[in-house]
């Protein structure tokens, strides 16, 4: 019984440890910088409707710039208009 608690001890610390980073690459990875609005002369950006990477040099792509010198990109006109909805 003894040697049986002892070694549960030893690996409870690791646990929270485990949890702990499991929460904080979810948070990251979730909500990273690069995601939705950007700097108004970026090339390239992620749609904020369906998270696809965006180039602005892409013949649908669609923009909505912010007086604050940003824009949000789109990859089309649709998710610009879903956006707006
Ligand atoms: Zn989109």
């Amino acid at each position: 019984m003894v040697m049986r608690r002892r070694a549960l001890f030893r690996t409870e610390p690791a646990a929270p440890m485990l949890v702990l980073c499991l929460a904080a690459s979810l948070l990251f990875s979730s909500c990273g910088p690069a995601r939705g609005v950007v700097k108004a002369d970026a090339t390239f950006g992620y749609c904020p409707v369906c998270q696809m990477k965006v180039k602005a040099s892409d013949d649908w792509a669609a923009e909505i710039y912010y007086k604050d010198q940003t824009k949000l990109m789109f990859e089309s006109p649709g998710d610009l208009l879903i956006f707006y909805t």
